[in-house]
């Protein structure tokens, strides 16, 4: 068969009558048996549920109209809320001064199939069936014609063949749709003069509800021409190219499944868009929240000095490196920093990664490999695990800080050429310490290298904020690694360790070799931070008290909590309501996040609060008080 003539290939699907799912094509006859195939396999897989009828229609089509496809921009919505903000400022720019009012309609419009015809002044809908709506039928993209159909949705590459349709009708000012695809939340406004907007959010995952209104002018009187050039008149689309990766491809299903049951277990997570400087208070969606969650424990991520060190540097050495360590990557200030790591943490030699990590990654996967052991707390960090994982080694897991359960393992580990003991310093989902000394005493009788990840202890533990050796008052570990990321306010990771040990890392350590080395604003406001934490170390004291007040505020109310660092877990214990009440939290404008697997097990979800010596005190007292509010009305 030749490719022409072409044809519609329709698909409706429902059940009990009601609509679920439709799609079409225009191909050349040959492929039309394999499109009919595959559109019917879509339907029987669409999230909104299983059709108990399918109806496929494939009519030759002649007289086809090829048009142009709308210039696509993207427009990055944090929230539902912002996006319909969003679309209502498009519309206004696309001349629609009612544009509030067309947002509202869509919000408060009833499902159904077709899209409203409204007309943009008086706002009257034109559609003769308002039950039915108007349907932009009969498009496709140009060029796919002889091409294997696609198994699965591409909305991204359908919905501009869609918009380029319905701005090309007589009398269309502008269109604005929200998908009703539960996993689709990217809707857009389109129109000729400002082309095709996505918007990358405009509902919230899992919400079934969408709805498409065509904006029209001059058109009230005869609508007829306008609605019949919408349905039936066939039309290609040429140059809508699909966006690479999304849709067309047999895994689609698989990953939403996956995702489908993370949501249903309230294990869904998504990342919030937050403005303003970091530090205790953030612009959420245009509201003020006091922030309790970050890492940052001593506000020095938004210190004039850090900032402009980091600003400094970048015009001295430039934005980017350009090249690894080993290559044309080292500057003189990266020499800085690690000379100043080890001597403030009291080792011989200090050596820097792009993140804390790295650091592990790097670290633990080049001591160890085939033929050692590591002996892993069962709470260490991701970073830890996959390090361990990395490195071919045997992995022993030992119970969480039990020193008992060490000494059996490392006496039963004879025949490896190396055993390593890891361990965080500050655990950071429960703010716990390791028993430092005699992890190290340990480790000596039996031969054993220490490592202990200092992560969330480096300005925060001990006098100085120098970790846990200096908590203790102990030797320090033969590795110890910890970020940059956190109370020094910067970005990247480093190993404190023997000049021997640092020297292997270097020749071995591939994050280290193979990774362009840490550019240079991260590294001068980590070397400014550093500075700060020296010369102002009244900072740790600070922090240490306004954990003291915050914990002790929220016994006075009937809560339980310890920690030995500025970690603040309250734990729940079941998935939902850890979620439930972080929300609620969120509703009265505290950011506490619900920690849930796989970050912790399962059943031991929690808050977890992080304390910084920039809170002020009013607002770690509201922030107690809050807490007890909703623990009480969910209990
Ligand atoms: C945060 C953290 C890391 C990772 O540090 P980044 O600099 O954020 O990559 C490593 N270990 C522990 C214990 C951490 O909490």
């Amino acid at each position: 068969m030749s490719d022409r003539p072409l044809y519609s290939v329709k698909m409706r699907a429902s059940r009990d009558g009601a609509h679920i799912s439709g799609a079409e094509r225009i191909v050349a006859g040959k492929a039309a048996p394999e499109t009919a195939a595959a559109l019917v396999r879509r339907a029987m897989a669409h999230p909104k549920g299983t059709p108990d009828s399918i109806s496929l229609k494939v009519v030759e089509t002649s007289g086809i109209l090829h048009i142009p496809a709308l210039p696509v921009s993207t427009e990055v919505a944090a929230t539902p809320e912002d996006g319909l903000a969003v679309a209502e400022s498009l519309l206004r720019k696309a001349g629609i001064a009612r544009a509030s009012e067309i947002v509202a309609m869509l919000k408060g419009s009833r499902p159904m199939r077709g899209a409203m015809l409204v007309d943009a002044d008086s706002l009257v809908r034109l559609e003769p069936d308002h039950e039915r709506g108007v349907r932009a039928t009969c498009m496709d993209a140009a060029g796919a014609q002889g091409r294997l159909p696609p198994t699965a949705k591409n909305h991204y590459a359908e919905a501009i063949v869609l918009a380029s349709k319905v701005a090309a009708a007589p009398g269309i000012v502008a269109e604005i749709c929200i998908s009703d695809d539960p996993d689709y939340v990217t809707g857009y406004v389109a129109s000729p003069g400002i082309g095709y907007r996505r918007i990358t959010r405009m509902k919230e995952p899992g919400d079934p509800h969408g709805g498409r209104i065509f904006i029209c002018r001059g058109i009230s009187s005869s609508p007829d021409e306008t609605i019949r050039f919408l349905e039936e008149t066939p039309v290609l689309v040429e140059g809508a190219t699909p966006l690479s990766g999304v849709g067309d491809s047999c895994w689609r299903d698989s990953i939403d499944s996956e995702l489908k049951t993370m949501r249903g277990r309230g294990l869904w997570r998504s990342t919030r868009v937050l403005g303003g400087l970091p530090g205790t208070v953030a612009s959420l969606a245009g509201r003020n929240v006091a922030v309790l969650s970050s890492n940052g424990y001593l506000g020095l991520a938004e210190d004039a000095r850090v900032r402009r060190a980091a600003a400094d540097a970048a015009m001295q050495y430039g934005a980017g490196t350009a090249g690894a360590r080993l290559t044309t990557g080292t500057f003189p200030i990266h020499a800085e920093l690690e000379e100043r790591l080890a001597e403030f943490f009291g080792a011989e030699a200090a050596l820097s990664f792009a993140t804390g990590y790295m650091a592990n990654v790097g670290a633990i996967s080049a001591i160890a490999g085939k033929g050692d052991l590591i002996l892993s707390d069962e709470l260490n960090h991701a970073s830890i695990i996959d390090g361990c994982r990395l490195s071919g080694a045997d992995v022993s897991v030992y119970r969480h800080c039990d020193m008992g359960d060490l000494r059996g393992k490392l006496s039963q580990a004879g025949g490896y050429r190396r055993r390593l003991v890891v361990s965080d310093g500050v655990f950071s989902m429960d703010g716990d310490l390791a028993p430092l000394p005699e992890l190290i005493a340990l480790c000596r009788e039996y031969g054993a290298i220490s490592y202990i990840d200092d992560a969330h202890a480096v300005g925060v533990v001990g006098h100085g904020g120098r970790g846990l050796a200096e908590h203790f008052g102990c030797d320090r570990a033969d590795i110890t690694i910890g970020t940059l990321s956190k109370s020094l306010g910067s970005e990247g990771g480093f190993v404190c360790a023997s000049r021997r040990v640092i020297d292997y890392l270097v020749n071995r350590s591939r994050p280290f070799i193979f990774s362009t080395a840490p550019s240079p604003t991260a590294v001068a406001a980590a070397i400014a931070a550093l500075q700060i934490l020296e010369d102002e170390p009244w900072r740790v004291g600070k922090l240490r008290g306004n954990v003291e007040f915050f914990t002790a505020s929220l016994a006075r109310r009937g809560i339980p909590a310890g920690t030995d660092s500025a970690i603040v877990p309250l734990i729940l214990g079941d998935e939902k309501i850890a979620a439930e009440a972080s929300a609620r939290l969120m509703e009265r404008n505290f950011m506490i996040p619900a920690i849930r697997y796989p970050t912790v097990p399962m059943g031991a979800a929690r808050l977890r609060v992080a304390v910084s010596a920039a809170h002020g005190r009013d607002m770690l007292a509201a922030a107690a008080e809050a807490i007890a509010d909703v623990l009480a009305a969910m209990r």
